[in-house]
């Protein structure tokens, strides 16, 4: 893949929000495309079919377009309205016939922010590879979170990876002292004030570890084995 104009303008546009910038893409394509569904595709058949067979939106999607309705005076709530009232008449069939109703596919606006997430993880690899655009990254606030990270530096060359690994601690490291001097300041001798940078710096941290508000990052708990599973077999014995 190139390091094509748009996809530099992109990332340019993400570096100046800060936060995990391909994180940050993948939010925005979330937002616009549940908005283009309830603006302009809500009778369109095809975009209907696939709601019906996925029961509506993933839950993750379903309350980002409950957030996107009553954050946009353009949409009118007739929009989700039309597309709910369908898709509620299969439950009401297979509940009828004694059943629930199955879902057949996946969630369509997780399929397009998959489909997205690859072309930008390939994208900010292939930018990287490119003069000026990791010192554009590296002066900006964001801070790719640790997932992009790891994806992204498997696609670069060696000499790349090295630069990426070290404008990446050097970011964490910097989260780190923001943290600590907002802690310092707590203590009831100091007369500096803390910075709003400094007092945020924790939730900077938590989009660097486990990634911004996407479908992406909030599908997976990560690690670990289900504490259900655990006090089952303490219970048992
Ligand atoms: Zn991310
Ligand atoms: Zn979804």
């Amino acid at each position: 893949m190139e390091c094509d104009k748009l996809l530099s303008i992109d990332f340019s546009k993400a570096f100046a929000s800060g936060g995990c910038p391909i994180c940050r893409l993948l939010r925005k394509v979330e937002v616009e495309h549940i908005f283009s569904m309830l603006y302009e595709n809500v009778n369109d058949p095809v975009t209907r079919i696939k709601l019906r067979k996925s029961l509506g939106l993933c839950p993750f999607h379903a309350w980002l377009l409950v957030e996107v309705v009553f954050s946009s005076p353009e949409i009118h709530p007739m929009s989700p309205s039309i597309i709910y009232e369908d898709i509620i008449g299969e439950a009401i069939n297979a509940v009828e016939n004694g059943s629930t109703p199955t879902i057949q596919s996946r969630c369509p606006v997780c399929s397009i922010v998959d489909e997205f997430e690859e072309i930008y993880i390939e994208g900010f690899a292939a930018c990287a590879e490119s003069p000026g655009f990791l010192v554009e990254y590296e002066s900006s606030n964001s801070v790719l979170c640790l997932k992009h990270y790891e994806k992204v530096i498997k696609r670069v060359s060696k000499e790349t990876m090295k630069k990426l690994r070290r404008i990446q601690v050097k970011k964490l490291r910097r989260l780190r002292e923001l943290m600590r001097s907002f802690i310092d300041k707590q203590d009831y001798r100091s007369s500096e004030k803390a910075t709003e940078e400094e007092a945020l710096a924790w939730v900077a941290a938590i989009e660097a570890l486990k990634g911004y508000k996407t479908s992406v990052a909030m599908s997976r708990c990560g690690g670990g084995k289900p504490r259900s599973s655990r006090f089952l077999r303490r219970g048992s014995r």
